[in-house]
């Protein structure tokens, strides 16, 4: 392993799986990986309908749970949405935040996720913090400013006692759910820069410790070339994360 951070496999299910695929799924889960490699932590992220069925279902498995969504407000009158303390309640430690899904087609805006951030964090559970660039951008050059801009933004004024408090996913908006990804060095290049931006934010010693995953068509074949870059630390994966024998696959090769 090029570093000694534990490595994080996080599976997002996005609007898939009703209850009852839900539950069958959280139990193949549950059995694939009743032990997970020493190094290596899990967590899967359904859709909030399915977080307390999956709950129940995870529970004896080393497996963590995590939610795809959040408001940042405490509680009231906002139709559809769940709290900090509502996904902290239903067992969730993680929870997913700017998303590319989430900032194109409900149109979040940085300022949206340093709020959310900012929520989880006071509240005790890691956001797992998407960036990433579009084609256009990447193909004028700018992904790695533009990357580390929405890191700035999205993370300003957020301190941080310790580096398991924030997790960072780099998801290349062009390589989600098409099957193109990028190379293992595209994913570095784009990593180390953000590792450099954490370090100018939380200083040395904490960034160090905080994990930065890809996301991005990763699969069971491709896993370990990114793993083995110095600043991947682990996968941001949609589609394989819906197979039990793909995502516990994925689980295995990054304790290898
Ligand atoms: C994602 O949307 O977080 C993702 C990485 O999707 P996929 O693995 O399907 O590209």
């Amino acid at each position: 392993m090029p570093n000694s951070r534990v490595r994080l496999i996080a599976g997002n299910w996005k609007m898939n799986n009703d209850v009852a695929e839900a539950a069958k799924l959280a139990d193949e889960l549950a059995e694939a990986l009743n032990e997970v490699p020493a190094g290596v932590e899990v967590v899967v992220c359904p859709p909030t309908i399915d977080i307390t069925t999956v709950h129940d279902r995870i529970q004896a498995a080393p497996v963590k749970l995590g939610a795809q969504n959040v408001y940042w407000e405490e509680k009231g009158a906002y139709t559809g949405e769940s709290s900090c303390a509502m996904l902290k309640s239903a067992g969730c430690t993680y929870c997913i935040i700017g998303h590319s899904e989430r900032r194109d087609y409900f149109h979040e805006t940085d300022a949206d996720e340093n709020k959310k951030a900012k929520a989880l964090i006071a509240a005790g559970i890691t956001p797992i913090f998407c960036c990433g660039e579009s084609l256009e951008t990447r193909e004028a050059g700018e992904h790695v400013s533009l990357v580390c801009a929405q890191i700035k933004a999205g993370l300003e004024g957020i301190e941080l006692t310790s580096a398991d408090q924030l997790v960072i996913a780099y998801e290349p908006i062009w390589a989600i759910g098409t099957g193109k990804t990028a190379t293992a060095a595209d994913a570095q290049e784009v990593c180390g820069a953000i590792r450099a931006t954490l370090v100018e934010i939380f200083g040395e010693q904490l960034a160090g410790g905080i994990r930065v995953l890809y996301g991005g068509s990763a699969k069971p074949e491709n896993i370990a070339g990114f793993l083995a870059e110095e600043d991947v630390d682990g996968a941001l994966v949609g589609g394989a994360s819906l197979k039990a024998d793909a995502f516990s696959a994925m689980v295995e090769k990054a304790g290898e």
